[in-house]
């Protein structure tokens, strides 16, 4: 008679991580990226918030959730880009917030997430990969 449910006992049911223990799976969805607690996943911690698992919802989905967000602000004008505000002219906020349409043609590549460090480093607004859009 083992019980094969230990309710006080959170850990991955894809890999079998230990959350409680600080565990998770490097390449697993359910841990993502992270045990009971991870660095914000936006702008890879540098804004220092850090977000606690919905573990009963990361079971049902088999697909890490999180409580939290983005602490990351304009450097320049304030603007909160974690509730995506950003400052409108400001050169720091670049027309967007965490995430933007491809600032180089209008959106047609896609979405481009801020590089949180590099704009503050810059006072610029810098955006991850570049546009695959040829241009003309
Ligand atoms: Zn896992
Ligand atoms: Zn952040
Ligand atoms: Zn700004
Ligand atoms: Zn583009």
């Amino acid at each position: 008679m083992s019980p094969d449910h230990d309710v006080q006992r959170f850990a991955c049911q894809s890999c079998g991580a230990d959350w409680s223990a600080g565990e998770f799976g490097a390449e697993c969805a359910e841990c993502g990226g992270g045990a009971l607690e991870r660095q914000c996943g936006f702008c890879d911690g540098v804004c220092g918030a850090v977000w606690k698992r919905r573990v009963i919802d990361s079971w049902d989905e088999a697909e890490a959730q999180w409580i939290g967000g983005c602490a990351a602000k304009c450097s320049s004008c304030g603007a909160r880009w974690g509730v995506m505000a950003h400052g409108p002219g400001c050169a720091e906020c670049g027309g967007g917030s965490l995430i933007r349409p491809c600032p180089d043609c209008d959106g047609a590549c896609g979405m481009r997430e801020r590089d949180v460090a590099a704009s503050w480093q810059h006072h610029v607004a810098h955006w991850r990969a570049t546009c695959n859009q040829p241009t003309s």
